[in-house]
């Protein structure tokens, strides 16, 4: 019954299913950018609090193991649209653009009779296609401004003056006020903060005056792991600017004394405008309990990628490594998704769209490589969930002295592979790096603070991740560097 009750929605009987009331969830999409699972505290934050997040993991589920395909901004958001890895949707890097003609998130939930919205960022270096309103943040380059945010309304760009974090949740406030109440909503927030360079807005400037906790890896010296990781320019205090402080770098600090400081003045604003987006996810929640709307309405919580608060002495993000790689997500829906649950099972933002088309009554889109995982949301994973997933990294040594890597991670390991060689992502030509491998065993070793790649008791764990590694290569249609 469950199954003919969902295939009405998806076919011709949609309209007659919305019509006889079995209507399918309101979703409210909230995403911010580079907001890390250790900064919610959810998730078991040791540096903040963050009561209304929380309150979504109270009423719903939380995914321990959510993970990205490709750690980085424009990518990750084209993987959510398509349900497509970065090689096949053709967003590799931050300066791709989304071929908007395509089949995605929006147009499909429009065609399954919700009408969308999308307020804040967008960063697909193109106009929104699928929502039947937008309002997105543009200048400079589709990364929009905390102040004083240019944004373009349906095509229309205007300066909003106020905050970035409360200009996006007032927009969404106003679409669902003028809602067209008799269609389900597709709503997605999607926040500029807490993006570098952390500019928090006054209200939150005086938080974080105590001295923040330092992760056990703050100051590591990169033993036992690539060059990658050694030579990777995206160090606290080394690897930041002025503008990153807010302030002249003290004079005299170096090394050790510098990363300490640094990580204080990075951490405070981060936080700070972290805090500000609970503050916004609060004000969105309480209009959904004020105008009843709690029960009917999956909230999701979640952001683009992960972020470095600074294990490894890092911030940013882009590699494989569990930081960067960890998405955090949070579901509710009431009568749905079970209280306060906690699921492991390895999801991907890849499976966004199939999941959320799947509880609008639809099938995944043609072409898309995601899977729902509505039935793990409801507390019963199917036996042949995936074990294993692909990852890649395209932008070779850009920005960040990250090189180009891929790998696969299952839930005990992961092993990577930095083929080291320039893909030509930018118009300089980086400089060719020696191929090398790493391998974690993170039931051991969780910080990945130590490869046991070459390691004589890993072989057999090397020989069967490369297999794997090769055969998801294949299933999704990548195809291995060949240098
Ligand atoms: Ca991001």
């Amino acid at each position: 019954m469950e199954r003919l009750t969902r295939r009405a929605f998806g076919g011709v009987l949609g309209g007659a299913a919305l019509a006889a009331g079995r209507r399918p969830p309101n979703i409210l999409y909230i995403m911010s950018d580079d907001h890390a699972a250790n900064a919610i505290s959810a998730y078991g934050s040791r540096v903040n609090r963050t009561p209304n997040i929380d309150r979504i993991a109270r009423g719903g589920m939380r995914m321990e193991n959510c993970f990205c395909t490709n750690s980085i901004c424009t990518p990750s958001r084209a993987v959510i649209l398509t349900g497509q890895y970065s090689h096949i949707n053709g967003v590799k890097t931050l300066r791709d653009p989304l071929d908007a003609g395509r089949p995605h998130l929006g147009k499909m939930m429009q065609q399954a009779g919700y009408q969308t919205a999308i307020a804040g960022k967008w960063h697909l270096h193109c106009e929104p296609t699928g929502f039947d309103y937008w309002n997105v943040l543009t200048r400079p380059g589709g990364q929009g401004l905390y102040h004083n945010p240019v944004m373009s309304e349906m095509g229309s760009e205007k300066t909003y003056p106020g905050y970035a974090t409360d200009i996006i949740t007032d927009l969404s406030l106003e679409f669902l006020r003028r809602r067209d109440r008799k269609r389900p909503f597709f709503l997605m927030c999607h926040h500029k903060a807490p993006h570098r360079a952390w500019q928090p807005d006054a209200k939150h400037a005086g938080m974080y005056t105590d001295p923040i906790p330092e992760p056990l890896n703050l100051y590591d010296r990169y033993e036992h792991r690539s060059q990658a990781a050694a030579r990777a320019t995206l160090k606290i205090g080394d690897d930041m600017t002025e503008t990153d402080f807010k302030q002249p770098r003290p004079p005299g600090l170096t090394g050790d004394a510098l990363r300490k400081w640094a990580y204080q003045r990075y951490m405070q604003d981060y936080l700070r405008c972290v805090a500000s987006v609970d503050d916004n996810v609060g004000r969105l929640l309480d209009y959904l309990d004020r105008e009843k709307l709690s029960e009917d309405t999956m909230v999701i919580y979640t952001s683009d990628q992960g972020f470095f608060l600074g294990e490894h002495g890092y911030y940013d993000k882009r590699f494989m490594y569990e930081e960067s790689l960890r998405m955090p997500l949070l579901i509710r829906k009431p009568g749905q998704i079970p209280a306060g649950a906690v699921n492991r099972d390895l999801v991907l933002n890849l499976d966004f769209a199939p999941t959320l088309l799947d509880f609008a009554g639809r099938k995944a889109g043609p072409g898309m490589q995601g899977r729902s995982f509505r039935a793990a949301l409801e507390g019963r994973t199917p036996r042949d969930w995936r074990r294993s997933f692909y990852y890649r990294y395209w932008m070779h040594l850009a920005d960040h002295g990250v090189p180009a890597h891929y790998g696969v991670r299952t839930r005990r390991y992961k092993l990577i592979y930095y083929y080291g060689q320039p893909l030509g992502t930018s118009g300089s030509l980086p400089e060719p790096r020696a191929p090398e491998w790493e391998l974690f065993d993170l039931e051991k070793d969780p910080h990945e603070m130590r490869s046991v790649y070459g390691e004589p008791a890993y072989a057999g764990v090397v020989k069967e991740l490369k297999a794997e590694l090769a055969r998801l290569q294949k299933e999704v249609g990548d195809t291995p560097w060949e240098g």
